[in-house]
């Protein structure tokens, strides 16, 4: 009685001040909480209305009684293995105080799309960097921790530099463009879109966190590698010795994945799909074997964004330009729609489009994906006789596209979209030292690099000279 006439005294008081303005003080219960709880109760309704799907008026202050409230709390303390009371327990609150990733446990309000991607080769870029590491740093752990998903899933990872990759990496705080803003350190660490088109599969990182490389403040690859489960499509585990468990936990074995990730990312990449590829399979030992063979030759050869194609037959390998890593595979595990050889293939940066020739015909292929029906070689403004090219190459720094065709070569202006004027000319007169046939060709950092049989011919393209060969598959790491 004594406390209900002292909080009654205190309201009047603040009433008859004009100058003060009055607090709304609306008595939730018949006693008031103590700030410690009202503190517990703030904390568990936006943690639930976050990750829980708790609806509530942020007006309106919830009672610790509200049915609602407790049927959610009763929900997390399940998802975590906690007695599933209703009550905001000291166990309970320490769970929702602890830092963790941004996307909510349950389905419904998930902003996870069950989905997978439709592709084996998926392209990062990372955009905008934390200052808390070197950038050499964060990009190692960036690819570090997609090469835990590439290792159980059989999914490459490409980094590349332009805007429309398909994961993009970011360091943001509060709110950064999307409806999930960061919440300053701890708290949420990072959030990722699943696979789709536009937002779909980017990852955003909480700079207000710390992020380090070992063992003090958060680290990157632990919650990368968590959150790139996400953007693969993968949803939050209830086993605390899974990647995909929600909260943060620093010691963790030299295995990231538990035997139950690596079967949820199997189950939805599985290497080989469908019939087709079942008949493939009996050609590749022999491909294999051939990789380091003396006289191996390519057909066709083109970077794209971070990594270089070799194609042979109707098999590609992918070669990372930074690391040695290299995927293999029958074209159609990389690009389903592609059942036949590629006899040329070149890349524009600027587009983030690789074009990939057969005989009279090209493909369009953006962001790993074949876009549409293949097109007839004519659309380059070539004349009726030429029916397939032996090699193209495009030069960023005039954004010509070269095609090779036995002795012969024409260039085309990607920029107006037309034949250079006085094309084709003769290739060993503008190429001096490139004597035979073209088999392949690719440009990087003003090279040419023309691959003749089993020869490669590294070639100034400034200076128009030939500086040096090597063999074809010492690309490949033979
Ligand atoms: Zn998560
Ligand atoms: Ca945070
Ligand atoms: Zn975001």
């Amino acid at each position: 009685m004594i406390v209900m006439l002292l909080s009654c005294c205190v309201l009047v008081l603040l009433a008859t001040d004009p100058g003060v303005t009055a607090p709304t003080f609306i008595p939730e219960e018949r006693s008031t909480p103590s700030p410690e709880a009202q503190f517990d109760l703030k904390l568990a309704t936006d943690y639930l209305h976050q990750y829980y799907d708790l609806q509530h008026d942020l007006l309106v202050r919830v009672k610790r009684s509200e049915p609602a409230l407790i049927s959610k709390v009763k929900e997390m303390q399940m998802f975590f293995g906690l007695n599933s009371t209703g009550e905001l327990d000291s166990e309970t609150l320490e769970v929702m105080q602890s830092p963790r990733c941004g996307v909510p446990d349950v389905e419904e309000y998930s902003h996870i799309q069950s989905t997978r991607w439709n592709k084996n080769v998926i392209t990062y870029r990372i955009g905008r960097y934390t200052r808390d590491l070197r950038r050499s740093t964060v990009d190692s752990l960036i690819e570090s921790a997609f090469g835990v998903w590439a290792r159980a899933s059989g999914l490459t990872f490409i980094r590349t530099q332009t805007r429309n990759a398909d994961i993009m990496v970011e360091f943001v705080t509060y709110a950064h463009g999307d409806f999930y803003p960061f919440d300053g350190p701890r708290g949420t660490l990072a959030h990722a879109f699943g696979p789709g088109t536009g937002a779909g599969g980017d990852t955003h990182f909480d700079d207000d966190e710390r992020w380090t490389a070992g063992r003090t403040g958060f680290n990157l690859l632990l919650v990368a590698a968590h959150e790139f489960g996400h953007a693969l499509g993968l949803k939050h585990s209830r086993n605390p010795e899974s990647l995909m468990y929600p909260t943060y936990r620093a010691i963790r074995p030299t295995n990231l994945l538990s035997s139950e990730d690596v079967t949820n990312i199997k189950a939805l990449y599985s290497p080989f799909r469908g019939p087709r590829n079942w008949l493939l399979r009996p050609l590749l030992p022999r491909l294999m074997q051939e990789k380091c063979a003396q006289d191996l030759t390519f057909d066709a050869v083109t970077t794209v964004g971070d990594a270089t194609f070799f194609f042979r037959d109707r098999y590609l390998w992918i070669k990372h330009n930074v690391q040695s890593d290299i995927k293999e595979g029958p074209i159609t595990n990389f690009m389903p729609t592609i059942e036949t050889r590629i006899d040329a293939a070149f890349w524009i940066p600027r587009r983030s489009t690789a074009y990939l020739i057969h005989e009279s015909t090209f493909w369009t292929v953006k962001g790993s994906v074949v876009r549409g029906k293949p097109r007839s070689l004519s659309f380059f403004g070539f004349p009726a006789w030429v029916q397939d090219v032996d090699a193209t190459v495009h030069i960023v720094k005039t954004g010509r596209t070269l095609f090779f065709m036995h002795d012969i070569y024409w260039s085309y202006n990607e920029n107006r979209k037309v034949m250079d004027f006085g094309y084709p000319r003769t290739i060993s007169e503008d190429f001096p030292g490139v004597n035979a046939t073209i088999n392949a060709a690719f440009y990087k950092g003003d090279f040419i690099y023309f691959f003749v049989g089993p020869q490669v011919y590294k070639f100034d393209y400034s200076h128009r000279v030939v500086v040096g060969i090597e063999t074809a598959n010492s690309w490949l790491g033979c």
